[in-house]
């Protein structure tokens, strides 16, 4: 059988770590030449292809900050310079500086904000960009090119002591459906995965002990922390023409926790 993403070139942000070492392997298990971006740990970055390899698939690592222009510039013309286009985007990449909002420093506000939002804005540019001049492919895809968001509960959910977080992902959000909006009529698709608690790095505080974890499933109905998986499932599914008919949503992949689990126990 067809593998869904046959002959489809990805490109994973922040690709070396948790959700998108998962998404990559996910996309490459489905037919992806996948593109492992990584800002600082080349060593971990390899290694996430050497595993893809060792499966079957195939790909390269690219050093880039999505927060610098010249380099997201940089990343895709090698990847079209070594494989011909870029069908794929996954905007994986971010992280969270938390603080107290009366003590957050203008660099702890920047730092984010350029990271989950503008370097968002960057790399999507750069693959519309290449959507529009390679168009439709139908052997390949129905879309001209996929782009997903990865962005978080926290573009709906307020989070006290991470406005900056939870700012750049509400602004992820408006970005995700206004590209979506501007560009549907050319078949280019995109939408934002929110992830609930995934096991990762970014928040091991929240699930390393047993009593953190404990706490942390009051917040869960599903009553388990999610993996980089499922994650990876689900951004195979919006990146393939399964979901040809779906464009700009966020997919919450979070085990309930928009469900107000509050009220679980009758409020
Ligand atoms: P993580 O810390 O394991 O991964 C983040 C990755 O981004 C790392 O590989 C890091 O090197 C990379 N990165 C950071 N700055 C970069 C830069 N300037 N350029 C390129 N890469 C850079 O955390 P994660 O949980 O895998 O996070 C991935 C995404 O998922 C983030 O956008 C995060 O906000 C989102 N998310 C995570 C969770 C969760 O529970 N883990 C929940 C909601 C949303």
């Amino acid at each position: 059988m067809t593998k869904k993403l046959q002959g489809q070139v990805a490109i994973v942000t922040g690709a070396s770590s948790g959700i998108g070492t998962g998404v990559a392997k996910a996309l490459a298990e489905a037919g992806a030449t996948v593109v492992v971006n990584y800002s600082s740990s080349a060593d971990k970055a390899q290694a996430v292809l050497t595993e893809i390899r060792q499966k079957g698939g195939d790909g390269m690592i690219i050093k880039a900050d999505v927060g610098n222009e010249a380099e997201v510039k940089a990343m895709f013309a090698e990847t079209i310079h070594q494989y011909g286009t870029v069908d794929i985007l996954i905007n994986n990449a971010g992280l969270q500086k938390d603080a107290k909002f009366h003590e957050m420093t203008l660099d702890q506000w920047n730092h984010v904000l350029n990271i989950n939002l503008t370097g968002q804005f960057l790399c999507a540019r750069e693959a519309i960009k290449e959507f529009m001049r390679r168009g439709i492919v139908p052997e390949r895809s129905k879309s001209a090119g996929k782009i997903i968001c990865m962005s978080s509960v926290h573009e709906v959910i307020p989070w006290a002591g991470h406005a900056n977080y939870s700012a750049s992902k509400g602004g992820v959000m408006m970005l995700m459906k206004s590209i979506a909006q501007e560009y549907a009529p050319l078949k280019i698709r995109v939408n934002s995965i929110g992830p609930g608690a995934i096991r990762t790095p970014i928040n091991h505080a929240a699930w390393q002990t047993p009593e953190s974890y404990q706490s942390l499933m009051k917040l869960v109905p599903a009553k388990r922390i999610g993996e980089p998986e499922d994650i990876g499932g689900a951004a195979v599914w919006l990146a393939s023409d399964d979901s040809e008919y779906v464009n700009g949503i966020t997919l919450f992949v979070d085990g309930g926790m928009l469900l107000y689990p509050g009220f679980e126990d009758n409020g």
